[in-house]
């Protein structure tokens, strides 16, 4: 092992890397590897999408699609592996076997930047969080690269490494087969159970994937928790800690009382705490953000913390803040009608999701929820349901479970596997002041291709309906 002085975080040497999976992740790490000198082949088992044929046809890197071919790969030094593939594929187990260490795209491409690093990770709020962070600190006039899950692949955007910072959503699939990447700054929004079926369904196995955010972190480094999660809390040892928290009635929550470096939302204000004590905290009132609901506080909280550790001033925060467009398809204004306001959250596709959705409204609801139900159990907005949703419309090809669950809950039920007739049935229903929103709690793949496509076609209908 050896370390280059012009790339110091460097400890591997090998000149021959192989890459499995040509997506976005996997393109772009070649391209990087080639760019650095490296011997390169990509196989895909799967078909190449053309755009991604062409960039390896024309930087002149080797590929196989539809396929591997094992003797090639395992003669790799050292193998970029897509996030998409599992650690239990034969391949990967073959690999392993062999010695041939099995990384991902982030941590090649870390070893080549010399940008401090910020990753956000958890089981929801990641793209919203990474998006708000990158648009306050591009705002404050930081020079900041956006990537990991989201656009542009970090490894292309390493190769010119034109950045001083990068704000990079992170997966647990990502962090998984990560072994020195190092943010300089962490975010864990929550944990709860998901994908399992990738971590031999045990829960713990995926708490262990996300807390490799801090697995080299020093006391030089930040990590910023939701310390609300009860998983994060079980997890934590000492480091720089700096929480934020969710519901709070008096200065600190309870618990948390003793550690004054805490963030928290009171009265619909956030109040952000970074070196109490020698600041006052930000208190900044949801209402003066674009983001609804006390799950995009946190988000706005971990956000307005990044910027706090970078010394971002102030006002650009707020700035930030006012002028900030999430991602469709969460929480997305989609037009309004004789006093009925129409909201796009097609991509809640867990119950978890329509939670914070139903918790970020104050006026009554018109629910439009279905689709491909993954085991939902919807105890756990039965509450809210019953305090909020005047009228529930099922969309879905087989509406039986939830029509059950809820029947003699919600005063009307409809039903329907047309989006356009629940946007109809939406207006019907609504009186001036009422919200219609759509938060599936399920999955699209019964009626659409996707949530984006489930979104777009709601956005339509209400298009349709606002033009009259
Ligand atoms: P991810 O990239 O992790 O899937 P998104 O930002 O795309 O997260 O949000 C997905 C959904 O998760 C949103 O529709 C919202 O309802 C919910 N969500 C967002 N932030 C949080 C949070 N901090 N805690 C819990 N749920 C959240």
């Amino acid at each position: 092992m050896t370390t280059t002085p012009q790339y110091p975080n460097i400890k591997h040497q090998t000149s021959n890397i192989v890459i499995l999976g040509g997506g976005e992740s996997g393109a772009g790490a070649a391209l990087l590897a080639k760019a650095r000198g490296f011997r390169v082949f990509l196989s895909d088992k799967g078909k190449l999408a053309d755009k991604y044929k062409t960039i390896l046809l024309d930087n002149g890197i080797p590929f196989e699609e539809e396929g591997h071919t094992e003797e090639k790969i395992l003669a790799a030094g050292e193998i970029i592996k897509s996030p998409g593939i599992p650690d239990k594929a034969e391949l990967i187990q073959k690999a392993k076997q062999k010695g041939i260490p099995v990384i991902s795209e982030i941590e090649f491409a870390a070893r080549y930047t010399r940008a401090k690093l910020i990753g956000i990770t958890g089981s929801n709020g990641k793209t919203t969080t990474t998006l708000l962070t990158y648009h306050l600190l591009k705002n404050a006039g930081l020079n900041v690269g956006l990537g990991g899950n989201i656009g542009e692949s970090f490894a292309r955007q390493v190769i010119e490494d034109s950045f001083d910072y990068y704000v990079l959503e992170l997966s647990s699939f990502q962090l998984d087969n990560s072994y020195e990447f190092n943010p300089h700054i962490a975010v864990l929004l929550n944990i709860t159970p998901d994908h399992l079926d990738r971590y031999d369904y045990t829960f713990q196995k995926y708490i262990d994937s996300k807390f490799r955010i801090l697995q080299n972190q020093t006391s030089e480094n930040y990590f910023i928790y939701y310390a609300d999660s009860e998983a994060i809390v079980q997890e934590m040892n000492s480091r720089q800690l700096i929480p934020i928290g969710l519901p709070i009635t008096t200065e600190f929550p309870e618990g948390l009382t003793g550690k004054p470096n805490v963030s928290y939302l009171k009265d619909d204000v956030i109040a952000v705490n970074f070196e109490y004590g020698h600041q006052e905290p930000l208190r900044i009132p949801m209402s003066e953000m674009t983001i609804k609901g006390r799950h995009n506080a946190i988000n706005a909280m971990a956000a307005t913390l990044v910027c706090r550790v970078l010394n971002v001033p102030e006002g650009k925060i707020r700035e930030g803040l006012k002028t900030f467009k999430n991602a469709p398809h969460r929480l997305e204004p989609a037009g309004e009608k004789d006093g009925v306001t129409f909201i796009n959250d097609s991509k809640a596709t867990n119950v978890d999701s329509v939670f914070y959705a139903l918790g970020s409204f104050a006026q009554p609801l018109i629910l439009i929820a279905g689709g491909v139900d993954k085991g939902n159990d919807y105890s756990q907005i039965e509450a809210l349901v019953r305090e909020k949703v005047k009228a529930l419309i099922c969309l879905g090809r087989d509406n039986a479970k939830l029509q059950a669950y809820f029947n003699g809950k919600v005063p009307v039920i409809h039903e329907t596997r047309d989006i356009r007739e629940a946007v109809k049935l939406g207006l019907e229903l609504g009186q001036p002041g009422d919200v219609v929103l759509l938060s599936p709690a399920c999955a699209s793949f019964d009626l659409f291709r996707n949530y984006e496509d489930r979104g777009e076609q709601f956005k339509a209908a209400v298009k349709e309906v606002v033009d009259g």
